[in-house]
């Protein structure tokens, strides 16, 4: 299976013909084979996105949301088959992979509802037989650039509020996922879009990301990723003076209070640490335990953890998939003799799995260390696979200090039973996701995804919030008085 580009419409092949391989990670197999795009492909697609773009903005809101409604139809209808691609393609379990399309059928449904509000404001003047209002207006072409670990749900996130707020959009999509925007540019055609509006270019970020941020006619980048990768986005962007909107990565933790329930932490931390084989922007990678509790919590997660299944996630009695590809597991497998170097006691994991069928693909055994003190590289730099960290703190103040002290700000996660902590805990975790009495991962599509510091710059993906990435407001005045009115000069103040 070759996937070829789809631009205005149509599957394009057009330029170089390199083309890179795709492997599933659980068992290596080849699956199909990717186009590798160049600057050419890129230009070809601005210019199909500038032509349509200037159309689709005239097509009443409404209607632009009919379309989104059928895209939703759509993948509810081939959701299993959806899902089925995506484990085979990124790994993870097929329980999470369904889970995954259901949040691309959830934002669909969202944004298409957006498509009769898009709200904008009226308010008053200050001057007599005056109107104001301001509206949102669609920017132009956008880029999207997506990573692999949620290769459906982070593309939704972006290209429905960029086509229900009336723009055109290139997507390029990581290389090591491409299958499932292959999927998601059929259902496009399907659905009828019109040509243009929705274009998919393949290809490396350094070919074909670079050559979107720095095409003129890409106004937004929107871009999920590594912050290394985001940092040199945002530079190259601002460079351009691109709107740049930055979903980054995550050092996450999950706080344990003495109060806590102790098995509903446990079952929290499992989730949201193994799950993905945590490779998840929102995985929990430390969990910041109470002293009072540590030994009993210690002894739990390792009961637990010898519970996994490990392989296929095709199999549905699977609980931890593989990670994506040998570059990950050499990485996740160097922080583990880091850990160890640094003094942290590896309770267990720690090793590469290669027995029978495991060999074949990429597999890592989940990993616990304890021991380990705020600032080791285990606690603070983004490992990106199934390792967690054990840290023990006296009190709810060195909890927080603890949680804070690291460079990302997306998610965070309390279990305690005492109303007054869970309040201070909310109101001081310096994260974009406070979850309480849950894990790190759960979030819901019509709330704002994003985090601080070196998570983001500031936008966020999903909610509402979302649209402020993909519109311009534009403030509009209305004088129907029939003269000159200067504004802030010929007001009348009551008294003055
Ligand atoms: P990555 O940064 O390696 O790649 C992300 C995307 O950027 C890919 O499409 C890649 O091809 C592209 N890219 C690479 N170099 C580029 C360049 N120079 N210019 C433009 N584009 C370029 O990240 P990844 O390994 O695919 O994904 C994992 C990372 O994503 C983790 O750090 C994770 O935390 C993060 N992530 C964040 C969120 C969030 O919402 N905050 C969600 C999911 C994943």
């Amino acid at each position: 299976m070759k996937l070829t580009n789809f631009i205005d419409g149509k599957w394009q092949d057009v330029g170089r013909t390199e083309y890179t391989p795709v492997f599933n990670p659980a068992n290596g197999e080849q699956l199909a084979e990717v186009k590798l795009s160049t600057m050419e492909d890129v230009n070809i697609a601005v210019e199909a996105a500038v032509k349509a773009q200037k159309k689709w903005a005239l097509v009443p809101a409404p209607k632009r949301a009919d379309y989104l409604y059928e895209i939703g139809r759509i993948m509810k209808e081939k959701k299993e088959h959806l899902a089925q691609v995506l484990t085979k393609e990124m790994g993870k379990v097929i329980e999470e992979g369904r889970g995954e399309v259901q949040e691309g059928i959830d934002m669909a449904l969202y944004m298409a509802g957006e498509g009769r509000r898009l709200f904008g404001e009226t308010t008053p003047s200050e001057l007599a037989d005056k109107f104001a209002m301001s509206v949102r207006a669609p920017i132009g072409v956008v880029g999207l650039i997506t990573p692999w670990n949620f290769p459906v749900a982070i593309a939704t996130w972006k290209s429905f509020p960029a086509i229900v707020a009336g723009n055109a959009f290139i997507w390029k999509p990581a290389t090591e996922t491409p299958m499932m925007a292959y999927e998601m540019a059929k259902i496009f055609e399907e659905a009828g879009l019109p040509p243009g509006v929705a274009n998919v270019v393949f290809g490396s970020g350094s070919q074909v990301g670079t050559a979107m941020i720095e095409h003129p006619e890409v106004k937004v980048i929107s871009f999920t990723g590594s912050t290394e990768t985001g940092s040199k986005v945002a530079e190259l962007g601002g460079r351009h003076l691109k709107k740049v909107s930055l979903e980054m990565g995550g050092k996450n933790a999950v706080i344990v209070m003495e109060d806590a329930d102790l098995s509903l932490a446990v079952e929290g931390i499992l989730w949201s640490a193994f799950g993905t084989a945590g490779q998840r922007c929102t995985a929990c990678s430390r969990v910041i335990v109470h002293k009072d509790v540590r030994e009993d919590l210690e002894k739990m997660l390792l009961e637990q953890m010898e519970k996994l299944t490990i392989g296929d996630g095709l199999d549905e009695t699977v609980k931890i998939g593989p990670v994506i590809n040998k570059n990950a597991l050499e990485k996740i497998h160097s922080y583990t003799k880091i850990g160890q170097e640094e003094g942290a006691t590896l309770l267990t994991g720690g090793t590469i799995l290669n027995e029978a069928e495991l060999a074949k693909g990429n597999y890592y055994a989940p990993t616990l260390f304890t021991n380990v003190t705020p600032n080791m590289r285990i606690a603070q730099e983004e490992i990106f696979g199934p390792v967690v960290s054990l840290i023990e703190v006296n009190s709810l103040e060195e909890a927080i200090k603890v949680n804070n002290g690291v460079k990302f700000g997306l998610s965070s996660s309390i279990y305690s039973r005492d109303i007054n902590k869970v309040f201070h805990a909310q109101r001081d975790l310096d994260t974009g996701i406070v979850y309480v009495n849950a894990g790190t991962t759960g979030a819901e599509i019509h709330l704002p995804f994003g985090g601080t510091k070196g998570t983001g710059n500031g936008h966020r993906d999903s909610g509402v919030a979302a649209l402020d990435v993909y519109t311009e407001w534009k403030s509009i005045y209305i004088d129907y008085s029939g003269k000159l009115q200067r504004a802030q000069i010929d007001t009348q103040v009551i008294g003055g």
